[in-house]
Order: C-alpha cells, then structure tokens, then sequence
C-alpha cells in the first residue's frame, strides 16, 4: 500500500524493489538517528534549564535573605531614635508620638510597617491613673488588658499610625503572650533589640485572612541610661520602643524590583529556634507545587533571631516544554519530515539517474540501428542489381532451374531492402530527422498506382484486386509517403489474403476527410490484438505471419506518417472475417513541412495555416 502511495507521489514510475528496500531502509535509518538525536539535545537542554534554574533560585534566595536581613537591621535605626526621643522627656503623650512619627517620616521610609509603637510599664497600683490619662488623651474605651497577677504589666500605649486595625491592639499587654514575652525579656535583659518569631498580630484579630507578623521591641530603661546587671535591668526597665511588620509586605515590595520572581514560586521565612513559619510570597505551599519542586534555603541572623529563607519553585517553564512529551513530539516530527525528504531526495535522484541512463541506452540504440540500416542497405541494394542483371541474361542464358532460383533470390532480397528502408525511417523518425513537404497531390491517382504495383505479386496468390473511386481527390501531403503509407496497407492485406481472394481498395470523403481503406476477407486480427499492430517491431501471430514474414514496423511507421499529415491510420477486423485499414487525410490540411516526431508534429519554416506551393 505504502509502495502504491509512494508510486502516486512519484509518478507512474517505480523503482526496482532493490532500490526501494535500500532508500526505504536509509530513510528509515534518517528518522531513527532523527529520533536519537533530538532525544539527546532535548536531554541536554532539559538538563541546562534545570541547572540554569536551580542557580537562579539559589540566587533569588540569597539575594532575598541579603534584602531581608538590611532591611530589619535597617529599622533598629528608627527604634534607636524612639529611644532616645522618650528618654529626653519625662512623661511622654499622645501628642509627643505623633509628632515623633510624623518628624521621623516613618511611613515614607518605612512604607511596609505595621506600626510603630510604645509600651510602658505600669505599676498595678497605677492602672486606673493610666488608663484615665489615656482616655482623657482621646481613647475612649482604653483599658489594659488582659489583666494578670504581678507587681506590673506593659500594655502598649500608644501606636502610630492611627488606623483602625491599630486601634484594636491600644491596652494590650504582649508580655502575656508567651512568644512575645520571650522576646520581651531578652530586650530587656540584653538592653538590645530583639525579635519574636512569627506570631498572629493583634491587628488580624477579626480578619478573615490573618498574616503572620513579627515585633521587634528595643528596651528603655529609667533614667535614659543602661544599666549595668540584668538585675538592674529589670529592675529600671521603663517600657519599650516596638515595631511590628509583616515580612511579607517587605517580600511584595521586592516582588516589583525582582522580575525572576514569578506566580509559581513559594517563599517562606521561618525562625530556626521556634520552627514557626510565615509565607512570604506565593499562593500555594510547597506541598501542593508538583512533585519536581525545588526549594533553595538561605540563612540570616538579626536581631537575635535566625531567620531561615525558603524558596520553592517549579522545574523551569523551559524544560518542561522539553519534557518527554515535548521531546517525543519534536523528535518524531523532525524525524518523520528528515525521513521523507531523505526518501524524497533519494527517489528523485534515482529516477532521475535511470531516466538519463534510459535516454542515453535509447540513443545509442537509434544511433546503432541508423549505422547498421544504413551499411546494410548499400550491399542489398548492390545484390538486387547483380541478381537483376543474371535474370536479364546479362550472363548469358539461365536454365529454368537458374532462373526459379535467381527470381526467388531477387524476391528475397527485395524483402530484405523493404525491411532495412523500414529500419532507417524508423531511426530517422526516431532521430526527428524525417521531414515531411507536403504539395498538392491526387490521392485516388496514388493510391490506384500503388494498387496496380502489387498486381503480380496478387496473381501468384490468385487475389483479384480492385481499386474504386468516384473521382480524384486532392489532398496537402507528401507524396511520397503518403504512397508509402498505402503500399503497406495493400502489402499487407496481399500478405494477411487466403489465396483466391480479393483486395479492395476504395476511396471516399466526408465533409472534412478523405479515406483510403483497404479491405482484404484474410485471416483477420483478433479484439485484443487491434491496436498492438500499431506498436513498433510488434508482430501479431495468425496463420500466415510465419510464411510471410515481416518487421513489425510497418505500420508503426504508416501510422507515425499519417499522423504527421494531421490523419490517422485506424482498422476494423474480425478473426477469419477479414480487416479493412484506413488511411484518413483532412481535406484542409495545416501541416506545413514538419519533422515527424513520435511526439505531436514539430513544425518548423512556415507559419502554421498557411500552405505551402
Ligand atoms: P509486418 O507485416 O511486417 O509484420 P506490420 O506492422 O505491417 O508488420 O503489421 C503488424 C502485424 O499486424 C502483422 O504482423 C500482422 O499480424 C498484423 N496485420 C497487418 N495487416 C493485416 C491484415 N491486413 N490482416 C491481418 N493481419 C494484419
């Protein structure tokens, strides 16, 4: 099936089955290598992005926790100056931390934090006394809470800027949350900055998506100065200076300078020591990224905290194209396009080696057989005078014997010359070398001494041969093979006649031709035969083809002749009913002189509908 395709593609023609094995097998040995080869580039590329990836994350992950980690040093700066802004002032009020917000510029320079706040600590003794001065401030319901057993507690009192979420968290004493505290007391006790790890704020305390937050708080302690013991230390501890953010407001406002970071990536940031995590970026957790996730970690310490930077990613965009799929895919379309061009290329390179090698056999066949028709021609012809001249008594009287024999000699011969003038206008029809010159001609005279040519040759077979016209019938053609042309047609049915029977040849015209028939009642040519009597050196077997004999080139040759003329040669017959050939010529012939060609006539000199004189 697949060879019948291939054929319809190409063209009729096919290859010997040994080629097609080998140009199939090659084109089939292309797309395999095909196969092999993008499998390994793709392999390759695959195995570059991932690497090209990994880096990249690594890279994200170490700048992050780079940025991350100034950024929270960075702000030990403001709390350091809130430090000293309280320390100059004996009682500090609302108003004082708004002015210290508003003239430390601390929502530009800081866009990201939650707040910044001030915790004080309160003796339980002092608890309305605070609570009133903070109401009579403008906090209406402020009250500390919640309310535990000691000497003091640290609500937080104030905390800019006053938005309603911060509003939540006024009153509120952190030490009694047990991650904060933690953090609390190490500020303290250390007198530096420490902070929590990641806690649930008080800000999102209705909110239905909370975000972890982190607090750093810097200690201040009575009298402005640091007090040497950790006892003295808890013992003057004035309040704190905090601040709260959410680290993944500081992530999103990198997310902007960092164009690698893309929807697919998870970033977490998780304090070492509590094992607590908050998510800085992403919408999935890594547990739900495919199975090929790759996280890159990096640490940092501040404020005596350790911070771990998680990112998460997918396998690159990249090598996923060129995953096995997109390896399979590619490959095989390469391949299957590599194969059949390959197979194309080869078929056409074969077919067209053959043609050229076929031209070239061709050639030099119609060279051999013009060479060989030529030489055999002059000898013949030299024996058909020396015979002619033995029956003409030239040498001197022949006995009956000498004379049968020399008249069978001279038929035979003349034979030979027949076949050998049928020989070299083949070859030279073949060469395009036969020229054609029509003139102005009567068919019937033609065809009538043409007949007449044959009458003895007619008697020694008893065969009557009649030839019926009405009147002359002009034609454009030459004369010469015109007469050609009917001479094989009566030839022929004296050859293929029974003996004591009759050969007609009858002239007719209709409104655009002009016919020579010839109709003998002989052996007759069979259906399937018909048309193979016009092919070249085709004989067809009947029961006199073998005393006859004949080259099979006759009517090859009337036919390419009359065809030439712009008529035709056609036949009727029936086995043992007899044939009837028919030479047609058109009335108002075109045809100038013209090479005959096996192709349409090639015209050449005069333009064509004109005649020539
Ligand atoms: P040749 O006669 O030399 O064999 P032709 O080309 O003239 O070659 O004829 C081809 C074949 O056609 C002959 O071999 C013969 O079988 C068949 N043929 C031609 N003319 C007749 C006819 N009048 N009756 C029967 N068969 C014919």
């Amino acid at each position: 099936m697949a060879r019948s395709f291939l054929r319809e593609v190409f063209g009729r023609r096919a290859l010997r089955s040994s080629d097609y094995t080998s140009v199939v097998l090659f084109s089939l040995l292309v797309f395999v290598v095909g196969i092999i080869a993008t499998s390994l580039f793709a392999q390759a590329i695959t195995q570059q992005n991932l690497k090209d990836y990994n880096s990249m994350l690594e890279q994200e992950s170490s700048t992050l926790s780079q940025r991350m980690e100034d950024r929270l040093a960075h702000n030990i700066s403001m709390l350091v100056a809130a430090q000293t802004y309280v320390n100059q002032k004996e009682t500090i009020t609302d108003r004082d931390w708004e002015v210290f917000y508003g003239n430390m510029r601390i929502r530009e320079r800081f866009p990201y934090l939650v707040g910044v706040g001030y915790v004080e600590r309160v003796a339980r003794d002092n608890f309305s006394a605070f609570e009133e001065t903070r109401r009579r401030e403008g906090t209406d319901n402020y009250t500390i809470h919640p309310v535990v057993d000691g000497a003091s507690q640290t609500p937080i009192k104030y905390l800019q800027p006053r938005s309603s979420e911060n509003e939540k968290a006024l009153g509120y004493d952190m030490h009694t949350d047990a991650v904060r505290a933690i953090a609390m007391d190490d500020a303290r006790d250390s007198g530096d900055a420490v902070m929590t790890a990641p806690v649930d704020l008080v800000q999102d305390k209705d909110s239905s998506s909370p975000r972890k937050g982190v607090l750093l708080y810097y200690p201040i302690y009575m009298g402005g100065r640091l007090p040497a013991t950790i006892a003295e230390r808890r013992e003057q501890l004035r309040g704190f200076a905090y601040l709260v953010l959410r680290p993944g407001d500081v992530v999103a406002q990198y997310a902007k300078e960092l164009p690698s970071l893309d929807d697919s990536m998870h970033i977490t940031m998780s304090d070492e020591a509590f094992e607590s995590e908050v998510q800085l970026y992403g919408g999935k957790a890594p547990a739900h990224i495919s199975k090929d996730a790759i996280t890159k970690a990096e640490t940092f310490s501040v404020h005596n905290r350790r911070w771990k930077i998680a990112v998460t990613g997918h396998d690159s965009p990249l090598s996923r194209l060129y995953g096995p799929l997109g390896i399979f895919i590619m490959g095989t379309t390469v391949s299957i396009v590599a194969g059949f061009v390959t197979y194309y290329l080869l078929v056409s390179r074969i077919l067209k080696v053959e043609k050229s090698l076929q031209a070239e056999v061709q050639r030099t066949k119609d060279e051999l057989l013009a060479l060989a028709s030529h030489q055999l021609r002059t000898p013949a012809s030299g024996v058909k005078q020396y015979l002619g001249m033995l029956s003409s008594g030239m040498a001197g009287g022949l006995s009956e014997m000498q004379t049968e024999l020399v008249r069978k000699a001279y038929d035979t011969n003349e034979r030979q010359i027949e076949i050998i003038n049928e020989l070299l206008y083949v070859s030279k029809i073949d060469a395009g070398q036969l020229l054609i010159e029509p003139t102005r001609m009567d068919l019937t005279k033609t065809a009538c001494r043409a007949m007449d040519n044959f009458q003895e040759q007619a008697a020694a077979k008893d065969i009557t041969l009649t030839c019926k016209a009405r009147k002359p019938y002009i034609v454009h053609a030459d004369d010469r093979y015109v007469v050609m042309v009917i001479e094989n047609l009566i030839s022929n049915a004296v050859k293929y006649s029974y003996p004591s029977s009759k050969v007609t040849v009858r002239l007719k015209e209709t409104a655009t031709n002009v016919s020579v028939s010839v109709t003998d009642t002989g052996v007759g040519i069979a259906k399937h035969d018909i048309e193979r009597v016009f092919d070249k050196f085709d004989r067809v077997e009947n029961p006199l083809s073998h005393a006859e004999g004949g080259s099979g080139l006759g009517l090859f040759l009337a036919r390419q002749l009359a065809r030439a003329h712009g008529g035709d040669v056609t036949v009727t017959s029936g086995v043992e009913k007899g044939s009837t050939f028919t030479l047609t010529l058109p009335k108002e012939s075109t045809i100038d002189r013209a090479y005959v060609n096996l192709k349409p006539v090639k015209k050449i000199g005069t333009i064509v509908g004109r005649r020539s004189k």
